[in-house]
This record gives C-alpha cells, sequence and structure tokens, in this order.
C-alpha cells in the first residue's frame, strides 16, 4: 500500500506532523506505532480506581512560545496550573528549585534577597571554565548545598557522577534569589484539562490520519511504500545500530494507591539522599481530580528497558553524530524528537521542532 506521509511514532513529535500534513496539505498519512497507544510518553489513563495517571511519569506543560501553546490550545482547553516541588534534605521538605525559602529553611535563617546573594557568592567556587554539571552546581552554589541537593540526585538518575555529565542537565534547575517558588517560571503553564490522551486523539482526528498501533516500523519498512517518512524512533535502531547501541536511561514506574485522599504536601517530592526512587509525584496534585482514594508513582532510574533519556555525556554525543551523519544520506527521510535526535526535549521544544519542519521542510504553511 502506498502512502505519500508515514509518521514513525506517535508521540508529540509525530502527532503534530501527522495533524499539520492531514490539515495543512489535505494529504493522507499513515502513523505507525509500537505501543499500544498513541501519545508516546505523555500518555495519560484512568486506573483500576479511576484515577488519571501519567504512566510514563509526570508531565506538566509549560513554555514561553506562544504559538506553541496556542497550537495545543486548539486540542484541549488548559488548567491553570503551577508546579512546586519539594525536597527531602537532612529530614526537612522544602522548596525546590533553590530560592531564597529553600535557603531559609536549609539554615533556619531569614535572609533577604540581598543577603542571600552574599550568602551564596561566599559558597559559589569561580571557574574558569564550566564544563560538566557538576561545574554548573559548585559555581553556582557551592559545595555543601551541591552535595545536599544535587549530587545524589544526579548519581541516582543518570548512574554517574554529575562531574560525567552535560553541563545542559543540571542547568535545567535555576537558582533564585526570591521568594518565587514555582519550578517554572514560564509565561504559558498548564494541564490538558481531559488529560493529554484526550488531546493527542483530537490531534488525529482528521480523516487523512490513519494509524497502526502495535506495529514496529521495522518490521513493516519493506512492506509500505511512501514518499516521506518522518521517523521519531530511537536514532540507533533505525540505521540496525550499525555504530553500536546509543545509550538511553529507563526507568521503573512504580504505583501504589492509598486508601486515603492525600499522601505528600506537594503533587512532586524529591528524594535526593534516601532511597533508591528519585521522586514521588501524586497524580491528583497535578490534574486536581477529587476522589476519596491517592495514587503516587515512584520513580527507579535504570541502564535498561524503555528509553526514555538522551544520555547527557560526550562520547554518547559522539557516538550519536555517526548517526546523524548517516541521516544526511537518507533521501525523503526527516528524523525528529526525543530520540531521533537525541535531545532531552521538554514537551514544547518537541512540538515547536515538529511545526518548524513541516513549515520548512514540508511545505505546509
Ligand atoms: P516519545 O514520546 O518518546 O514518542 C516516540 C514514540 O515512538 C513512542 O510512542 C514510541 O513507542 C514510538 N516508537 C519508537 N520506536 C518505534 C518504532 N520502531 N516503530 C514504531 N513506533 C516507535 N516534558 C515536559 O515538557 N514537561 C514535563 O514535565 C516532562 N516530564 C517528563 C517526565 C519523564 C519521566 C519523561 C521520560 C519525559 C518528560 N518530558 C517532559 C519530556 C516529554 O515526554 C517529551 O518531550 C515528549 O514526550 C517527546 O515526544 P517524542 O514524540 O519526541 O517522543
Ligand atoms: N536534579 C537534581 N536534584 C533535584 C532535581 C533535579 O540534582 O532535586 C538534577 C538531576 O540531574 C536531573 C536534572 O537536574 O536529572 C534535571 O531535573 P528535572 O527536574 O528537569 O528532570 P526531569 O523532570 O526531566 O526528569
Amino acid at each position: 500500500m502506498y502512502f505519500p506521509y508515514v509518521v514513525a511514532g506517535a508521540g508529540l513529535a509525530g502527532l503534530t506532523v501527522a495533524e499539520r500534513i492531514a490539515a495543512q496539505k489535505n494529504e493522507r498519512v499513515l502513523v505507525v506505532e509500537k505501543r499500544s497507544h498513541i501519545g508516546g510518553n505523555v500518555y495519560d489513563s484512568y486506573n483500576e480506581d479511576g484515577i488519571l495517571i501519567h504512566n510514563y511519569g509526570p508531565h506538566i506543560f509549560h513554555t514561553n512560545d506562544r504559538e506553541v501553546y496556542e497550537y495545543l490550545g486548539r486540542f484541549t482547553k488548559w488548567n491553570d496550573f503551577w508546579h512546586r516541588v519539594l525536597t527531602q534534605v537532612d529530614g526537612n521538605l522544602i522548596p525546590m528549585p533553590i530560592t531564597l525559602e529553600t535557603i531559609n529553611r536549609l539554615y533556619h535563617m531569614s535572609m533577604t534577597p540581598e543577603e542571600m546573594q552574599h550568602f551564596i557568592a561566599a559558597r559559589a567556587i569561580p571557574m574558569k571554565e564550566i564544563k560538566t554539571s557538576r561545574d554548573v552546581a559548585l559555581s553556582r552554589v557551592g559545595e555543601e548545598i551541591y552535595q545536599k541537593f544535587f549530587e545524589n540526585y544526579t548519581k541516582k538518575q543518570w548512574g554517574l557522577d554529575p562531574a560525567e555529565i552535560d553541563t545542559s542537565v543540571i542547568s535545567r534547575i535555576p537558582l533564585r534569589f526570591s521568594r518565587d517558588t514555582r519550578y517554572f517560571t514560564d509565561k504559558y503553564q498548564g494541564m490538558p484539562r481531559e488529560g493529554y490522551t484526550k488531546l493527542c486523539e483530537k490531534m488525529v482526528q482528521n480523516r487523512n490520519i490513519s494509524i497502526l498501533l502495535n506495529t514496529d516500523f521495522a518490521e513493516i519498512r519493506k512492506e509500505i511504500r511512501f514518499g516521506t517518512l518522518i521517523y521519531t524512533g530511537p536514532a540507533d535502531e533505525y540505521f540496525g545500530c550499525r555504530h553500536g547501541r546509543l545509550a538511553y536511561r529507563s526507568i521503573d514506574f512504580v504505583m501504589e494507591t492509598y486508601n486515603q485522599e492525600s499522601f505528600q504536601e506537594a503533587p512532586v517530592v524529591n528524594y535526593p539522599n534516601d532511597y533508591d526512587y528519585t521522586r514521588i509525584t501524586e497524580f491528583k496534585k497535578l490534574t486536581g481530580q477529587q476522589h476519596r482514594k491517592t495514587t503516587i508513582m515512584k520513580e527507579f532510574p535504570k541502564a535498561e528497558g524503555e528509553p526514555y533519556y538522551p544520555f547527557p555525556t560526550p562520547d554518547c554525543r559522539a557516538q550519536y553524530e555517526l548517526y546523524r551523519k548517516d541521516m544526511e544520506t537518507e533521501k525523503n527521510v526527516y528524523f525528529l524528537g526525543r530520540l531521533a535526535e537525541y535531545r532531552y526535549y521538554n514537551m514544547d521544544a518537541v512540538v515547536r521542532r515538529a511545526l518548524d519542519l513541516c513549515r520548512d521542510e514540508l511545505g505546509c504553511r
């Protein structure tokens, strides 16, 4: 069978491209998805107790990109939601990222923002060159705060010392000299009112879109004919892992349901120094759902399993470069998204990339 466009992978990257091609070019698109559902890692569902859970970890939409916000807003209404995270340090639950509140609570002080500036400046370690995530943290907050908040969390999350990890990872976490304890400060933040899966379902309502679930693209690659392929799966698998397997970090998501209305004080609590898991999410506190029970998720990072995070080391980046060069020789194939581009993209960045690809390469307006 012939399709002018085939999209491998039904995550946000693939669905955005499929939606644009179907709507703007009025062409037929086949979306091939390995899993039994669309949405990729933003997929959410109701568990057996009727609580809405994020099956692949907590997802909070946040962006400064108005076009992306408005684009996704065509498929959902948003619940106002300002994400907050607490972290357990020295036996206390205190706000994360590091803000004036965090430092005052940690050291039992009541500094002003100016006093905090001096306090941190006296601890931060000046560096000529910031090469790793460890350098990022030490140069911002110094040894003690680095050890309490970042070192062990990062070791758990990645199985590596922060000194081995690219600067971009810990740079995701801001340092604020104010009382603003929100996890993100982007202009647009929210949770899709009916959940991410409903949002994704609305994206693919166009009759030009056909979806083949439970199908690995590699297995049907020779059987389907197409004009253009948009591939959003892992880069190495597309090329039969000819340059070796790329490392992706995986996670075991472990759910527990309690016969009580509330489990913890915040939607997410981080555990940098205790336990084998990195954080606990309580879903009702993300979604605003009312229910007499509550479901939580613990995240246990691991090396093997479903690929979730590209590995943030120079060696992995160099290995990925070999695949990227191979991509340049593929005709009428575009590589897009967190897995294919091997980048630690947030949702908004993936949608941005997809919209740009549609406009610049695929001729959508
Ligand atoms: P994916 O969602 O991974 O989709 C790729 C799809 O391709 C998958 O469905 C996969 O099954 C399919 N596929 C792979 N190989 C094949 C194949 N051979 N054939 C067919 N199908 C295939 N972002 C935020 O903005 N905010 C957050 O709070 C946030 N939290 C996160 C928490 C966790 C634990 C994780 C892992 C990610 C989080 N993200 C968050 C990032 C967000 O999930 C991604 O930016 C986004 O889902 C990437 O979309 P994608 O389409 O590139 O990839
Ligand atoms: N991090 C940390 N301590 C924390 C939270 C995050 O050291 O309490 C580091 C860790 O290396 C993590 C990175 O910052 O991988 C990015 O954190 P973020 O919350 O953005 O992770 P994600 O939600 O993408 O898993």
